[in-house]
């Protein structure tokens, strides 16, 4: 993944947001992150840090929160969340897997000055 256009849509999205609150200014901007989104949470704020200068965003920061992978298994059909450490279905032990979720990312909240 390309943390750089992440980025700017995470900062599009935000700044959108902050408008329709009439907010002046993003203090913070939380994240919730996909286990196989395979983005990193220090590298976006990076990219934030220089992206944001100038807007409503800049000097916020990114707080990231890790959502579990969601899968359902073929064999048995139990759907359940696992991180990936353990990758293999908790009911039967399978590890032919549907990923369900856990590639995605989105803008969860904002901390805004009004
Ligand atoms: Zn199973």
């Amino acid at each position: 993944m390309h943390e750089l256009s992440i980025t700017q849509s995470i900062l599009d999205i935000s700044l959108k947001a902050a408008a329709e609150q009439h907010a002046t200014r993003i203090r913070a901007i939380r994240l919730r992150l996909g286990a196989f989104s395979g983005v990193v949470p220090e590298c976006v704020q990076m990219y934030l840090d220089v992206l944001a200068k100038g807007t409503a965003a800049e000097g916020a920061k990114i707080e990231a929160v890790t959502v579990p992978l969601r899968v359902e298994c073929r064999a048995c059909g139990t759907v359940s969340e696992i991180d990936r450490r353990h990758i293999a279905c908790p009911a039967c032990g399978s590890v032919d897997l549907h990923r369900l979720s856990g590639r995605e990312f989105l803008v969860d909240s904002l901390e805004v000055d009004v």
